[in-house]
């Protein structure tokens, strides 16, 4: 910077007239274009200008004139900034004189070289923050047009962080937006993903709560005393088509029919009542699975019947209009649970 504009610029102001050397405010407007490097060559100008600039009041305008160099990181904690800029800015080292210099110097070039990274990956965290948005946007259009009632949906912010879309929006450090042709590039890839670990924990937590009964050929079923890995039981997924596998919606009131489903109607279920929650908030009642398999026991059937092949094919004999007809398996076992529950209730008070 050449120093006739820094004298033009900047104000002396004199203490009293006894005083033989001015008190010198460096004035912002200059400040504001200085780099570090003018600031080391203006506190060598004179002992009066280094006094100035290596005053604690200074501070600033050593932060404001680092500010003005693109990309470079604040010092280390240990470092103040005059002797930052030196480092940074000057061949030899500030402290190469002293005794410890050999030492400080390798650690102060690693915490320069850390902090720079730290930059860039904060950047680079906000960038991908951003496509990690255009992606949740994306996606809830994309949700509204799925018609496969088998499909689990991951909830938006969920899907964003599946791998496929990890590597997307990650892409060239997030520079380059996720546009509607990029994210149909993987969208599908993500999905298949997803449903193939979502299933198999669906399917081991219905087969850790299914019921057993002693009394039951149980031929037909897999009671997982069996030796199986645990792999070999994640991949068994005939569990959730099982009229047993009915499920319950913790998110919806309890006392509702609808808050009680089969693997089939997870989906339908979410998009209608929950559109951006995820569905794991869903489990099995012990009451209501064990009057499934009661049901199956007294009619015949295994318990490996499939919710498919029953729903909607029997009927209560209760008396209850809504169960007259053929009735949604679900909402039988419902009906018939809450019954039991009352006959039970109402056996035990005096
Ligand atoms: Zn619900
Ligand atoms: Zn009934």
């Amino acid at each position: 910077m050449p120093l006739d504009i820094f004298f033009e610029v900047c104000t002396f102001h004199y203490l009293s007239s006894k005083d033989s050397l001015p008190i010198f405010y460096v004035n912002s407007k200059i400040t504001s274009k200085l780099k570090p490097l003018d600031l080391i060559q203006l506190s060598r100008v004179s002992k009066q200008f280094r006094n100035i600039f290596m005053s604690k009041s200074s501070r600033y305008v050593w932060i404001e004139a680092r500010k003005n160099v693109h990309g470079m990181p604040d010092p280390p904690d240990c470092l103040p900034e005059p002797k930052y800029a030196s480092v940074v800015f000057e061949r030899n080292c500030f402290v190469s004189a002293q005794s410890k210099a050999v030492q400080i110097q390798p650690k102060l070039v690693a915490a320069i070289a850390l902090e720079k990274e730290r930059k860039v990956w904060a950047e680079r965290g906000v960038r991908i923050g951003l496509r990690r948005q255009e992606v949740r946007t994306l996606y809830q259009l994309y949700i509204e047009d799925i018609e496969d009632d088998e499909v689990l949906l991951p909830d938006s912010v969920e899907f964003t962080y599946l791998p496929e879309v990890t590597a997307l929006v990650s892409r060239d450090d997030g520079l380059i937006e996720v546009t509607q042709e990029r994210f149909m590039d993987v969208v599908a890839e993500a999905m298949t993903t997803f449903n193939i670990s979502e299933r198999a924990k669906l399917a081991n937590m219905l087969r850790e709560q299914a019921p057993r009964f002693t009394d039951y050929d149980s031929s037909d079923e897999d009671d997982g005393t069996i030796s199986r890995t645990p792999m070999e039981i994640a991949c068994d997924l005939e569990v959730l088509n099982r009229a047993t596998s009915i499920l319950k919606c913790y998110r919806c009131s309890l006392s509702s029919p609808t808050s009680y489903f089969p693997f089939t109607k997870i989906t339908r279920h979410n998009l209608k009542f929950h559109p951006d929650s995820p569905y794991k908030a869903i489990s099995r009642e012990k009451a209501v699975t064990g009057t499934a398999s009661a049901v199956l026991k007294v009619l015949g059937l295994p318990s490996s019947t499939r919710y498919s092949d029953i729903s909607r094919k029997i009927v209560c004999l209760c008396g209850k209009p809504d169960f007259q007809q053929p009735a949604e398996f679900s909402e039988l076992i419902l009906h018939i649970t809450r019954e039991n529950s009352w006959y039970i209730q109402a056996l035990r008070s005096p």
